[in-house]
């Protein structure tokens, strides 16, 4: 039976395959696939949803309004996928080099390369196949990434991935936390692994590095607090609070992970990270804030194409480039600034003005005027900024 790859089954109604050898079956398809972990949880409520819904009922998720609709679907994956009794937990890495662009700008590295979703949900559905043609299809699966309201930290540090450490994010003792998760939802009823024992100990530089304090406790992220919060989720004008907070992130902030020792090691191989998650060009690991201002529409669609930059629209990834660049105290920012201040869009030309107001350029904004009330506001307060005496910006974190 297992030399030929494939169970007995019965012409009318097939069974399922044999529970430990399907398990194995799985594990080298996700190996052959290119996963690097695998692991097994049971499809039932994963055991950090009662803090999932405490930390919805007090706020933390800011304005992400599209979690609270997720709760009960997250409370139980076999709502996903009726009948499920597994949930197979795959794990891949992107690339962990640690680029530093000149300027300082950054975006997160999970945003370098192709977007994950489509290349994961490719992988774990070869995963599917391949297990199919060798135990046939007497069995139901569904795939998830991370846009399926499936609980994915959780339910991989209970198949033993590694454990959620105090950053909040999955960390593998091997691979560290730069990686990308998908699962695969049966109904086989698989043999589960164990958890791995959490290895966070007494430290807690992640905590210390935040540049925000988007800590409330070890693991309890306030996302109203979180600089990928307010570079990617949230949409609209930035408020001033947070705009100095952002200093030279455009797209999401990797802080907490790179100060992490379990990420500090050689990390993945270059062979080990698939092609389509490795950075698409010198651009995306090296980001330019004055290029990134002076491209036309074109430029920036063609930049932000295929990958996961794309879940912010382009006139908020300006926004936010805007706000870097009045965050290098850099007088060389005044140009692509200027050019931000013609953008289309009020957005775009509001920023561009908060930021010429940080470097003291105050005859570019007296000499400018709007008509969007939004954009007269921020010219307004930006002058009367740039008349202030000024004090040097203050040296960039240690970990960059
Ligand atoms: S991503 Fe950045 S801002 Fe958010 S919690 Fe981590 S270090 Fe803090
Ligand atoms: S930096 Fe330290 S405390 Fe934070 S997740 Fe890594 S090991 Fe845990």
């Amino acid at each position: 039976m297992l030399a030929s790859g494939r169970l007995p089954q019965d012409d009318a109604s097939p069974s399922p395959p044999d529970r430990l050898f399907a398990a194995q079956v799985l594990r080298e398809e996700a190996k052959r696939a290119g996963f690097v972990r695998f692991g097994i949880a049971r499809a039932e409520e994963p055991p950090r949803h009662a803090l999932f819904a405490d930390w919805l009922a007090a706020g933390r998720h800011a304005g992400m309004r599209y979690l609270e609709g997720t709760r009960d679907v997250r409370s139980d994956p076999r709502t996903l996928l009726p009948g499920a009794r597994s949930v197979v937990c795959l794990a891949a890495p992107y690339a962990a080099t640690p680029w530093i662009a000149e300027d300082g700008s950054h975006f997160a590295r999970y945003s370098r390369g192709s977007d994950y979703h489509g290349g994961l949900r490719a992988q774990a559905l070869a995963v599917v196949a391949a297990a199919r043609a060798r135990l046939g299809d007497a069995w139901g699966a569904r795939v998830c990434v991370d846009s399926t309201p499936l609980a994915e930290r959780s339910f991989a540090a209970a198949a033993g991935l590694g454990w959620i450490g105090k950053n909040g994010c999955l960390i593998d003792p091997e691979h560290g936390s730069y990686l990308l998760l998908a699962e695969i939802l049966t109904d086989l009823n698989l043999p589960a692994d164990a958890p791995v024992a959490e290895a966070c100990g007494t430290c807690t530089r992640c905590l210390d590095a935040c540049p925000t304090g988007a800590f409330v406790e070890p693991g309890l992220l306030d996302a109203g607090r979180c600089i990928a919060y307010w570079t990617i989720e949230h949409r609209g004008p930035i408020p001033d609070a947070w705009k100095a907070a952002i200093g030279p992130h455009v797209f999401g902030c990797d802080v907490c992970q790179e100060v992490c020792p379990f990420n500090t090691g050689a990390g993945p191989t270059s062979d080990e990270i698939d092609p389509l998650l490795r950075p698409r060009s010198v651009e995306h690991a090296l980001p330019d804030l004055a290029a990134l201002a002076n491209k036309g529409a074109n430029q920036l669609r063609q930049l932000v194409k295929r990958t996961a930059l794309r879940r912010v629209p382009r006139d908020a990834l300006l926004r936010n480039v805007a706000v870097a660049l009045g965050n290098t105290g850099d007088p060389r920012a005044i140009p692509p600034l200027v050019a931000l201040l013609g953008h289309r869009t009020a957005l775009v030309r509001g920023h561009a003005a908060w930021a010429l107001g940080e470097l003291g350029a105050g005859d570019v904004l007296a000499a400018h005027s709007d008509r969007d009330p939004f954009v007269v506001a921020e010219l307004t307060e930006a002058r009367r900024t740039a008349a202030t005496p000024r004090t040097p910006p203050p040296p960039r974190s240690a970990h960059r």
